[in-house]
């Protein structure tokens, strides 16, 4: 008898393991872990969306007449895979198991699973992304500047998608010029999609709530969707309500609107419940059908074929090394809002209050307000990544290090940006509504109620000089830098002293 291992990020049918195991002789292992559940206090909706999906999976292999072996959380004693094999299954002739998403855990796959179980382990390429690591660092190789653009042109001759012949739909590659306006209510907001709860997803409710108390967040707004169904469902409403508008309002705020046009895919793609290429393919029908114009489907398309796939070939190419990477070198602490939702600037209190209720963000709001923020106050890498790994149910480090350490916080040198996004509070208030209702003033950057943003915006890039004041794309920031009058200058970076010297008290 072989074993076959399907971990919690794994719910998919496509899986290569089931290819190589024979339903009636062999078994299905899947368990949740302590190790897994708690090696950073991930928010509590992720927890329950990844128990209760997999129930629901495990159930579903079940129905299709497999084997299946599950381990609730709390109903056995294993804190991880290699004492369950150790204790249940001396007897298998193999373990498969599919290669995981993440370093750390491949790791220990590596180096200790066949030693501590004494079980032969093979590791299958994962097969749900649309370019594998080793096609990845093939187009990376011999490359001096490695951009996601040109990658994401490679990818869209290699899967077709977009493609007209040897040229891109409608003769450019890019559409971003036509998007990102700030949303001014014209255009109505789609409606919310709810899911009935069954009784798998009660129980798992019940038990997030009695065993990670103290994680972050609240179940009480719970609405993510644990069935493939129901994912599938996401995708369908999507597409039908948010993608005509997608790209136009992608970079939008709102005060109380947290979701916008965003599809909230992530988490139902990482954890296997949909596949990337029928979520890119769903869109790319659209706009052939008329239901959504090229410059939302383009838009949407590359942040899945383009951004997805290009962060997940940097993680894999420059880790270990990679989560080490502090170029700038911030060291600060994290402030305990981040944890708590509790401050006075409107926009960091907005994203955060979307953070705790939902484990969800927008990308905008993930990298222009609470990322931009940590870059400009100097945060250690390391805390901020931590941060992002526990609070979202999309979380996991191949997607998360990449776009925190390298497209926040700069920390790479510039793999996932040519330049810091480092803004003023100017980007946030032509973005949203945010600071109209904030007490700070967005228009100043040296008073005593100047938006934070704005004096700290200056001070990183007054200390930051020596680094970027040789990029190009930097010239014209500091050109007017430059042309500031020296007390102006020597105003603004007191008030961002001042700051930095309490910065919990913002
Ligand atoms: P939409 O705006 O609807 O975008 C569509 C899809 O494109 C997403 O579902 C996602 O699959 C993909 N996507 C978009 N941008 C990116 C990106 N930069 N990298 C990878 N995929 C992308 N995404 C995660 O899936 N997990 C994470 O842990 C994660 N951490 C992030 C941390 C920071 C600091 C930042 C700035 C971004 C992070 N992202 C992460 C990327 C992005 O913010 C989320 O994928 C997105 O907000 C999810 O919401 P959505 O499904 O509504 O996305
Ligand atoms: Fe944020 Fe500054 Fe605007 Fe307040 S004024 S909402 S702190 S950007």
């Amino acid at each position: 008898m072989k074993i076959g291992i399907i971990l919690g990020d794994q719910l998919s049918l496509n899986v290569p393991i089931l290819q190589h195991l024979d339903k009636f002789e062999d078994r299905l292992v899947m368990a949740e872990l302590a190790d897994e559940a708690t090696y950073v206090k991930h928010h509590k909706q992720k927890i329950a969306l990844i128990f209760s999906a997999m129930r629901h999976f495990a159930a579903g292999l079940q129905d299709a007449g497999w084997q299946v072996d599950y381990y609730c959380y709390g109903d056995h004693d294993f804190s991880g895979f290699e004492a369950l094999l150790a204790a249940c299954y001396g007897e298998a002739e193999a373990v498969l198991v599919t290669r995981c998403g993440e370093y750390r855990l491949q790791q220990r796959i590596d180096e200790c699973w066949e030693q501590e179980s004494g079980i032969p382990v093979t590791c299958l390429d994962d097969s749900r992304f649309l370019c594998s690591p080793a096609f990845f660092r093939q187009w990376a190789a011999g490359k001096k500047q490695l951009r996601m653009e040109f990658f994401y042109r490679e990818m869209r001759r290699y899967t077709g998608l977009l493609m007209e012949g040897d040229e891109p739909a409608g003769g450019q590659w890019n559409y971003d010029s036509n998007n990102r306006q700030p949303y001014k209510g014209k255009t109505p907001l789609p409606p919310v999609l709810h899911f009935e709860r069954d009784d798998i997803d009660e129980q798992v409710l019940a038990l997030v709530e009695g065993h990670f108390a103290d994680h972050i967040g609240s179940l009480d707004d719970f609405q993510w969707g644990t069935t493939r169904k129901q994912a599938q469902q996401s995708l369908d409403h999507f597409i039908a309500h948010r993608l005509p508008h997608f790209g136009d309002y992608q970079d939008a705020m709102v005060t109380g609107e947290d979701t916008l046009f965003h599809s909230l895919l992530s988490p139902y793609i990482n954890i296997g419940l949909l596949d990337p290429m029928a979520v890119c393919q769903a869109a790319e029908q659209a706009y052939y059908s008329g239901e959504a114009p090229l410059n939302a489907v383009e838009g949407f398309i590359r942040q899945i074929l383009g951004w997805r796939e290009y962060v997940r070939g940097i993680y894999w190419l420059l880790m270990p090394d990679y989560e080490k990477e502090n170029r700038l070198g911030n060291q600060r602490p994290l402030p305990a809002y981040y944890w708590t939702g509790e401050t006075k600037m409107h926009c960091m209190a907005e994203c955060f209050r979307n953070t705790i209720d939902h484990a969800y963000a927008h990308h905008i709001q993930r990298l222009m307000v609470t990322g931009n923020f940590a870059l400009l106050l100097g945060v250690l890498p390391e805390a901020i990544c931590q941060w992002y790994l526990e609070v979202y149910a999309d979380a996991f480090d191949w997607v998360e290090l990449p776009n925190t350490l390298g497209m926040v916080m700069h920390a790479d040198g510039g793999y996932l940006g040519s330049k810091p996004y480092a803004a003023s509070g100017s980007y946030i208030n032509r973005m949203s509504d945010y600071c109209k209702h904030c007490q700070y003033n967005v228009k100043t950057a040296s008073e005593s109620d100047s938006c934070p943003f704005n004096s700290l915006y200056w001070h990183f890039i007054h200390r930051h000089r020596k680094q970027f004041a040789g990029n190009h794309r930097m010239k014209m920031i500091y050109g007017n830098l430059n042309r500031m009058d020296t007390a102006k200058v020597d105003a603004i970076l007191a008030r961002a002293e001042s700051l930095l010297a309490d910065p919990d008290a913002l």
